[in-house]
């Protein structure tokens, strides 16, 4: 089986991250979004529809990359992400805390998102649990580390 790459960017691609949300369930540290600054807002579904169809991609492949906030908050996001799908856009990645709100791995397929990314805060528990105090039940196993961060 051939092995994908863990991140489809490559040296001159088009990226594209869009914040579909700014509400999280975490609150971690060094997050750079402030709900003071930033507020708890989610994107109505007609305009993340609006703002795909400003970028989608006519010539050259454009990474996605949905984030927040915790994007899994959002409720429509099995379908944002097949909308995504039909725009034609390149990868597709869903960048989350873990943890997957809204049964999202089971609204989608592998054909339909190419990566989930969970980010790390550090190597041990030590390093991460004074960051980030809640413990995204998916990651929660003994001796592991985490919490993902796609702040960081
Ligand atoms: S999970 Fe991400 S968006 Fe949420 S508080 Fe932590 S760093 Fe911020």
């Amino acid at each position: 089986m051939a092995c994908k790459r863990t991140v489809a960017f490559s040296r001159n691609a088009v990226n594209l991250f869009f914040h579909l949300l700014t509400r999280c369930n975490l609150d971690c540290r060094h997050c750079y979004i402030n709900p003071d600054q930033h507020g708890t807002a989610t994107l109505p579904l007609a305009t993340v529809r609006r703002w795909l169809e400003a970028f989608q991609p006519r010539s050259r492949e454009t990474n996605l990359v949905l984030l927040g906030g915790e994007p899994t908050l959002h409720r429509d996001l099995a379908h944002i992400i097949r909308l995504a799908r039909e725009m034609r856009f390149g990868s597709l990645t869903v960048d989350t805390n873990g943890y997957l709100f809204h049964d999202i791995l089971a609204r989608v397929t592998p054909a339909e998102v190419d990566y989930f990314s969970f980010s790390l805060d550090g190597p041990t528990a030590e390093i991460n649990d004074p960051l980030q105090p809640q413990l995204p039940p998916l990651l929660h196993q003994p001796g592991s580390t985490r919490h993902a961060n796609p702040a960081v």
